[in-house]
């Protein structure tokens, strides 16, 4: 049976009861994000980035309040590697996150329990609902984050490279 709908969500068989525990860990990484978008309903998936054969994740990101460029964020759950267009980035910078179509600001979801500074939200659907979301730490360097769906926290991957 597919794995995904057609909106790149997991498919939960409606009649048997949903066993996290029981999955296999390797599965984690294996979680790619189909659809993703801004505030406004925009699509943040980007056919010009590219993760392996997967498409990226593009957002407009302004660096400690300063310096502003493109970021490509890896659609594959637990997968860090990101790629910069016009801006560096070292770890400890704090990034704000924009749509590059609208320049809606990407809203925050939580404050992040390992460095202190806010999660950002990046929708996995056009409804801007938080129970649909994906959460991603402010911090370069900071690798907290979570997938949400339907209210239930999928996946959650905390680590912090030094
Ligand atoms: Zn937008
Ligand atoms: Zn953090």
């Amino acid at each position: 049976m597919n794995r995904f709908t057609n909106q790149g969500k997991i498919h939960f068989p409606k009649n048997k009861i949903f066993r996290l525990a029981r999955r296999p860990k390797k599965q984690k990484s294996q979680v790619v994000l189909k659809e993703c978008f801004c505030p406004n309903g925009h699509s943040l998936i980007d056919e010009n980035m590219h993760f392996c054969e997967h498409p990226g994740i593009k957002v407009k990101v302004k660096r400690n309040g300063n310096d502003e460029g493109f970021l490509a964020l890896s659609p594959k759950f637990g997968d860090y590697s990101k790629i910069t267009i016009d801006i560096k980035l070292k770890n400890g910078d704090l990034l704000e996150m924009f749509c590059p179509e609208c320049n809606a600001k990407l809203p925050v979801y939580s404050s992040c329990y390992v460095c202190d500074n806010q999660m950002l939200t990046l929708f996995t659907s056009s409804e801007k609902s938080y129970s649909h979301c994906l959460g991603v730490c402010q911090k370069v360097g900071c690798h907290n984050s979570k997938m949400v769906e339907s209210k239930r926290m999928l996946y959650s991957v905390a680590k912090t490279c030094s």
